[in-house]
Protein backbone atom coordinates (compact mmCIF):
# COMPACT_ATOMS: atom_id res chain seq x y z
CA UNK A 1 0.00 0.00 0.00
CA UNK A 2 1.45 3.69 -0.72
CA UNK A 3 1.13 5.86 1.95
CA UNK A 4 -1.17 8.65 2.17
CA UNK A 5 -0.54 11.45 -0.15
CA UNK A 6 -1.48 14.15 2.15
CA UNK A 7 -1.83 17.68 0.84
CA UNK A 8 0.44 16.64 -2.40
CA UNK A 9 -0.35 18.90 -5.93
CA UNK A 10 1.09 18.62 -8.95
CA UNK A 11 1.93 21.68 -11.30
CA UNK A 12 2.81 21.08 -14.56
CA UNK A 13 4.60 23.55 -16.65
CA UNK A 14 3.84 22.97 -20.36
CA UNK A 15 2.93 20.20 -22.84
CA UNK A 16 5.87 18.65 -23.95
CA UNK A 17 6.35 14.65 -22.74
CA UNK A 18 9.59 15.52 -20.83
CA UNK A 19 7.36 17.70 -18.83
CA UNK A 20 3.94 15.49 -18.87
CA UNK A 21 4.48 12.47 -19.76
CA UNK A 22 4.11 11.02 -16.53
CA UNK A 23 0.57 13.18 -15.28
CA UNK A 24 -1.39 9.99 -15.96
CA UNK A 25 0.61 7.92 -13.12
CA UNK A 26 -0.51 9.72 -10.35
CA UNK A 27 -2.95 8.73 -7.95
CA UNK A 28 -6.37 10.02 -8.08
CA UNK A 29 -6.45 11.80 -4.63
CA UNK A 30 -3.62 14.28 -6.06
CA UNK A 31 -4.79 17.50 -7.47
CA UNK A 32 -3.15 18.15 -10.86
CA UNK A 33 -2.80 21.97 -12.12
CA UNK A 34 -2.27 23.51 -15.65
CA UNK A 35 -2.61 26.20 -17.41
CA UNK A 36 -5.84 26.45 -19.42
CA UNK A 37 -4.33 26.06 -22.89
CA UNK A 38 -1.91 23.78 -22.13
CA UNK A 39 -5.28 21.40 -20.99
CA UNK A 40 -6.73 22.20 -24.33
CA UNK A 41 -4.04 21.03 -26.49
CA UNK A 42 -3.61 17.97 -24.34
CA UNK A 43 -7.34 17.06 -24.52
CA UNK A 44 -7.13 17.65 -28.22
CA UNK A 45 -3.97 14.73 -27.97
CA UNK A 46 -6.22 12.37 -26.08
CA UNK A 47 -9.10 12.80 -28.23
CA UNK A 48 -6.97 12.40 -31.51
CA UNK A 49 -5.61 9.06 -29.96
CA UNK A 50 -2.29 11.07 -28.98
CA UNK A 51 -3.06 11.11 -25.05
CA UNK A 52 -0.99 10.78 -22.17
CA UNK A 53 0.39 7.08 -21.39
CA UNK A 54 -1.94 5.65 -18.52
CA UNK A 55 -4.66 8.30 -19.66
CA UNK A 56 -5.20 12.16 -18.46
CA UNK A 57 -5.84 13.43 -15.28
CA UNK A 58 -8.71 15.16 -14.13
CA UNK A 59 -6.77 18.67 -14.72
CA UNK A 60 -7.64 21.60 -13.27
CA UNK A 61 -7.20 24.42 -15.15
CA UNK A 62 -5.69 27.72 -14.03
CA UNK A 63 -4.65 31.39 -15.86
CA UNK A 64 -2.23 33.55 -16.05
CA UNK A 65 -1.80 35.09 -12.42
CA UNK A 66 -4.43 32.75 -10.58
CA UNK A 67 -3.18 31.63 -7.10
CA UNK A 68 -3.49 28.57 -5.53
CA UNK A 69 -3.02 27.26 -2.15
CA UNK A 70 -1.75 23.63 -1.37
CA UNK A 71 -1.70 23.54 2.86
CA UNK A 72 0.47 26.92 4.12
CA UNK A 73 1.58 27.34 0.53
CA UNK A 74 0.36 29.69 -2.22
CA UNK A 75 1.31 28.35 -5.83
CA UNK A 76 0.70 31.29 -8.57
CA UNK A 77 1.00 30.55 -12.03
CA UNK A 78 2.66 33.18 -14.43
CA UNK A 79 2.45 32.22 -18.51
CA UNK A 80 5.87 32.39 -19.83
CA UNK A 81 7.31 31.72 -23.56
CA UNK A 82 8.15 28.89 -25.03
CA UNK A 83 7.24 26.64 -27.83
CA UNK A 84 4.50 25.34 -27.42
CA UNK A 85 0.77 26.73 -25.53
CA UNK A 86 0.39 27.42 -21.98
CA UNK A 87 3.92 27.12 -20.90
CA UNK A 88 3.98 28.72 -17.23
CA UNK A 89 6.64 29.48 -14.63
CA UNK A 90 5.58 29.23 -10.96
CA UNK A 91 5.95 31.58 -7.73
CA UNK A 92 5.46 29.39 -4.89
CA UNK A 93 4.88 31.37 -1.74
CA UNK A 94 6.16 29.90 1.41
CA UNK A 95 6.54 30.97 5.14
CA UNK A 96 10.86 30.95 4.39
CA UNK A 97 10.43 32.63 1.71
CA UNK A 98 9.27 32.73 -2.47
CA UNK A 99 10.39 30.21 -4.52
CA UNK A 100 10.03 30.80 -8.35
CA UNK A 101 10.45 27.83 -11.17
CA UNK A 102 10.81 29.15 -14.61
CA UNK A 103 9.73 26.16 -16.40
CA UNK A 104 10.54 25.91 -19.99
CA UNK A 105 11.26 29.78 -21.22
CA UNK A 106 12.62 31.77 -23.82
CA UNK A 107 13.05 35.01 -24.50
CA UNK A 108 13.44 35.48 -28.31
CA UNK A 109 9.98 33.48 -29.32
CA UNK A 110 6.47 34.97 -30.27
CA UNK A 111 5.74 36.71 -26.54
CA UNK A 112 8.80 37.92 -25.32
CA UNK A 113 6.99 40.51 -23.11
CA UNK A 114 5.47 37.35 -21.03
CA UNK A 115 9.07 35.99 -20.43
CA UNK A 116 10.29 39.38 -19.02
CA UNK A 117 7.12 39.74 -17.49
CA UNK A 118 7.91 36.46 -15.29
CA UNK A 119 11.11 38.08 -14.62
CA UNK A 120 9.52 41.27 -13.06
CA UNK A 121 6.91 39.40 -11.09
CA UNK A 122 9.50 37.07 -9.78
CA UNK A 123 11.96 39.41 -8.50
CA UNK A 124 10.99 39.06 -5.01
CA UNK A 125 11.84 35.28 -4.90
CA UNK A 126 14.60 34.13 -2.83
CA UNK A 127 15.37 31.26 -4.54
CA UNK A 128 15.22 30.53 -8.22
CA UNK A 129 14.56 27.18 -9.89
CA UNK A 130 15.68 27.58 -13.59
CA UNK A 131 15.54 25.53 -16.84
CA UNK A 132 19.51 25.68 -18.33
CA UNK A 133 19.02 23.88 -21.52
CA UNK A 134 21.41 25.99 -23.94
CA UNK A 135 24.13 25.90 -21.11
CA UNK A 136 24.97 21.92 -22.72
CA UNK A 137 25.08 23.65 -26.39
CA UNK A 138 27.94 25.43 -28.03
CA UNK A 139 26.86 29.22 -27.43
CA UNK A 140 28.32 30.04 -31.03
CA UNK A 141 26.84 32.87 -32.86
CA UNK A 142 23.41 35.23 -32.60
CA UNK A 143 20.46 32.29 -31.57
CA UNK A 144 18.19 31.84 -34.37
CA UNK A 145 14.54 33.28 -33.64
CA UNK A 146 11.21 33.21 -34.99
CA UNK A 147 11.87 35.74 -37.61
CA UNK A 148 14.66 34.14 -39.05
CA UNK A 149 12.20 30.83 -38.96
CA UNK A 150 9.94 32.97 -40.92
CA UNK A 151 12.16 34.36 -43.31
CA UNK A 152 14.12 31.19 -44.38
CA UNK A 153 10.89 29.16 -44.92
CA UNK A 154 9.00 31.70 -47.21
CA UNK A 155 12.06 31.71 -49.12
CA UNK A 156 12.10 27.84 -49.49
CA UNK A 157 8.19 27.89 -50.46
CA UNK A 158 9.43 30.15 -53.29
CA UNK A 159 12.56 28.98 -54.62
CA UNK A 160 11.70 25.29 -54.23
CA UNK A 161 10.56 24.67 -58.24
CA UNK A 162 9.16 20.66 -56.82
CA UNK A 163 7.46 19.88 -53.58
CA UNK A 164 8.75 21.16 -50.08
CA UNK A 165 8.40 18.66 -47.11
CA UNK A 166 8.04 19.68 -43.66
CA UNK A 167 8.35 18.33 -40.56
CA UNK A 168 6.84 20.61 -37.84
CA UNK A 169 6.06 20.31 -34.13
CA UNK A 170 2.04 20.22 -34.36
CA UNK A 171 2.25 21.45 -30.69
CA UNK A 172 3.82 24.57 -31.94
CA UNK A 173 0.41 26.02 -32.80
CA UNK A 174 1.79 29.46 -33.37
CA UNK A 175 4.54 28.08 -35.85
CA UNK A 176 2.22 25.92 -37.57
CA UNK A 177 -0.19 29.11 -38.28
CA UNK A 178 2.76 30.91 -39.46
CA UNK A 179 3.78 28.09 -42.20
CA UNK A 180 -0.03 27.74 -42.85
CA UNK A 181 -0.04 31.50 -43.77
CA UNK A 182 3.41 31.50 -45.58
CA UNK A 183 2.41 28.52 -47.66
CA UNK A 184 -0.99 29.98 -49.12
CA UNK A 185 1.23 33.14 -49.97
CA UNK A 186 3.10 31.18 -52.15
CA UNK A 187 0.33 29.15 -53.62
CA UNK A 188 0.71 26.63 -51.80
CA UNK A 189 -1.53 23.68 -49.83
CA UNK A 190 -0.32 22.10 -46.55
CA UNK A 191 -1.35 18.35 -46.49
CA UNK A 192 -0.98 17.25 -42.61
CA UNK A 193 -1.28 13.40 -42.00
CA UNK A 194 -4.78 12.69 -41.18
CA UNK A 195 -4.01 12.46 -36.90
CA UNK A 196 -2.57 15.77 -37.03
CA UNK A 197 -5.49 17.45 -39.42
CA UNK A 198 -7.56 16.19 -36.60
CA UNK A 199 -5.60 18.00 -34.07
CA UNK A 200 -4.84 20.55 -35.60
CA UNK A 201 -9.00 21.04 -36.73
CA UNK A 202 -9.83 20.34 -32.88
CA UNK A 203 -7.90 23.12 -31.92
CA UNK A 204 -9.31 25.43 -33.89
CA UNK A 205 -6.90 26.27 -36.77
CA UNK A 206 -8.79 27.45 -40.07
CA UNK A 207 -8.52 25.53 -43.22
CA UNK A 208 -6.67 22.20 -42.48
CA UNK A 209 -6.19 19.53 -45.15
CA UNK A 210 -4.85 15.72 -45.06
CA UNK A 211 -3.43 13.92 -47.43
CA UNK A 212 -6.32 11.82 -47.95
CA UNK A 213 -8.51 15.00 -49.06
CA UNK A 214 -6.29 15.64 -52.42
CA UNK A 215 -6.07 12.65 -54.70
CA UNK A 216 -2.49 11.52 -55.31
CA UNK A 217 -2.99 12.33 -58.79
CA UNK A 218 -3.37 15.85 -58.38
CA UNK A 219 -0.49 15.86 -56.43
CA UNK A 220 1.58 14.17 -58.95
CA UNK A 221 0.70 17.33 -61.52
CA UNK A 222 2.12 19.99 -59.58
CA UNK A 223 4.02 18.93 -56.83
CA UNK A 224 4.98 22.55 -56.52
CA UNK A 225 1.76 23.62 -55.57
CA UNK A 226 1.54 21.66 -52.31
CA UNK A 227 4.07 21.32 -48.77
CA UNK A 228 3.77 17.68 -47.63
CA UNK A 229 3.92 17.11 -43.64
CA UNK A 230 4.75 13.42 -43.61
CA UNK A 231 4.16 11.08 -40.98
CA UNK A 232 7.57 10.71 -39.11
CA UNK A 233 6.74 7.12 -38.17
CA UNK A 234 6.43 6.34 -42.09
CA UNK A 235 8.60 7.23 -43.61
CA UNK A 236 8.15 4.34 -46.26
CA UNK A 237 5.26 6.75 -47.45
CA UNK A 238 7.61 9.03 -49.01
CA UNK A 239 8.13 6.64 -51.93
CA UNK A 240 4.71 7.61 -52.67
CA UNK A 241 5.62 11.13 -53.42
CA UNK A 242 6.56 13.09 -56.02
CA UNK A 243 9.99 13.54 -55.86
CA UNK A 244 12.70 12.01 -57.92
CA UNK A 245 13.13 11.13 -61.33
CA UNK A 246 10.69 13.36 -63.66
CA UNK A 247 10.00 15.48 -60.86
CA UNK A 248 11.33 19.09 -60.06
CA UNK A 249 13.67 19.56 -57.24
CA UNK A 250 11.81 18.88 -54.02
CA UNK A 251 13.30 19.89 -50.40
CA UNK A 252 12.73 18.58 -46.77
CA UNK A 253 12.31 21.54 -44.44
CA UNK A 254 12.91 20.27 -40.93
CA UNK A 255 11.49 22.72 -38.47
CA UNK A 256 11.75 21.51 -35.00
CA UNK A 257 9.57 18.30 -35.78
CA UNK A 258 9.64 14.82 -35.72
CA UNK A 259 12.09 12.93 -35.84
CA UNK A 260 13.15 15.45 -33.16
CA UNK A 261 17.39 15.40 -33.87
CA UNK A 262 19.63 13.07 -33.60
CA UNK A 263 19.25 12.12 -29.99
CA UNK A 264 16.60 9.91 -31.16
CA UNK A 265 16.90 6.77 -33.00
CA UNK A 266 14.50 7.86 -36.05
CA UNK A 267 16.67 10.42 -36.94
CA UNK A 268 19.63 8.17 -38.71
CA UNK A 269 16.63 6.13 -40.77
CA UNK A 270 15.30 9.25 -41.42
CA UNK A 271 18.18 11.49 -43.42
CA UNK A 272 19.02 7.76 -44.76
CA UNK A 273 15.89 7.66 -46.47
CA UNK A 274 16.49 11.57 -47.75
CA UNK A 275 19.68 10.83 -49.19
CA UNK A 276 18.38 7.68 -50.69
CA UNK A 277 15.55 9.43 -52.30
CA UNK A 278 18.08 12.38 -53.26
CA UNK A 279 15.79 15.10 -51.18
CA UNK A 280 17.94 17.84 -49.46
CA UNK A 281 17.40 18.50 -45.60
CA UNK A 282 17.27 22.34 -44.68
CA UNK A 283 16.91 22.80 -40.88
CA UNK A 284 15.57 26.28 -39.96
CA UNK A 285 13.96 25.95 -36.76
CA UNK A 286 14.94 27.60 -33.25
CA UNK A 287 15.02 26.99 -30.19
CA UNK A 288 12.60 26.89 -27.22
CA UNK A 289 14.66 27.41 -24.32
CA UNK A 290 16.32 30.64 -23.56
CA UNK A 291 20.06 31.34 -24.47
CA UNK A 292 23.00 31.30 -22.61
CA UNK A 293 23.04 35.25 -22.43
CA UNK A 294 19.53 35.22 -21.78
CA UNK A 295 19.80 33.70 -19.21
CA UNK A 296 22.48 35.37 -17.43
CA UNK A 297 20.97 38.75 -18.12
CA UNK A 298 17.38 37.08 -16.19
CA UNK A 299 19.64 36.25 -12.91
CA UNK A 300 21.28 39.63 -13.27
CA UNK A 301 17.48 40.82 -13.27
CA UNK A 302 16.42 38.62 -10.19
CA UNK A 303 19.47 38.42 -8.44
CA UNK A 304 17.93 35.53 -5.87
CA UNK A 305 20.15 34.76 -3.02
CA UNK A 306 20.32 31.25 -4.12
CA UNK A 307 19.87 29.58 -7.91
CA UNK A 308 19.44 25.99 -8.99
CA UNK A 309 20.00 25.62 -12.71
CA UNK A 310 18.10 21.79 -13.56
CA UNK A 311 17.12 20.74 -17.59
CA UNK A 312 20.70 20.66 -18.67
CA UNK A 313 23.66 18.56 -18.55
CA UNK A 314 26.03 21.73 -18.03
CA UNK A 315 24.37 23.39 -14.44
CA UNK A 316 27.91 24.61 -13.88
CA UNK A 317 28.10 27.01 -16.94
CA UNK A 318 25.59 29.29 -15.11
CA UNK A 319 27.31 32.24 -13.74
CA UNK A 320 25.58 33.67 -11.39
CA UNK A 321 26.19 37.81 -9.98
CA UNK A 322 27.81 38.44 -6.83
CA UNK A 323 25.10 37.43 -3.75
CA UNK A 324 23.51 34.54 -5.42
CA UNK A 325 24.57 30.80 -4.80
CA UNK A 326 24.42 28.60 -7.21
CA UNK A 327 23.51 25.36 -6.10
CA UNK A 328 23.93 22.02 -8.57
CA UNK A 329 21.09 19.89 -6.96
CA UNK A 330 21.35 16.06 -6.42
CA UNK A 331 19.12 13.99 -6.96
CA UNK A 332 16.28 13.34 -4.99
CA UNK A 333 18.24 15.55 -2.11
CA UNK A 334 16.19 18.50 0.22
CA UNK A 335 17.30 21.69 0.54
CA UNK A 336 16.65 24.65 2.40
CA UNK A 337 15.68 28.14 0.84
CA UNK A 338 19.83 28.95 1.56
CA UNK A 339 20.46 26.14 -0.70
CA UNK A 340 21.94 23.84 2.55
CA UNK A 341 21.12 19.95 1.91
CA UNK A 342 18.94 18.73 4.71
ZN1 LIG B 1 9.56 22.18 -23.36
Amino acid sequence: MAEPAGETAVFVSHPHIDHVGLAGFLREEVAVHAHTDAVDLLDALSATGQGLTHGDPAWRRLTDGQRTRVGPIEVECVAVDHDVPGASGYLVRTSAGVLAFTGDIRFHGHHPERSWGFVERAAECQVLVTEGTTLGWDPGARPRDETDVRRDFTELVERTPGLVLLSCYPRDLERVSTFLGIAAAAGRTVLWTEQTAALLRLLGVAEVLSSADVPASELHAAPGSYVVAPDPDDLASLLDLPVGDGYPAPVFVHANGEPLGPFEPRWEPFTDWLSALGIPLRQIGCSGHASQDHLHLMLERMRPSTVFPIHTTAPLRLHPPTGTARVVAEYAARYDFAGRAR
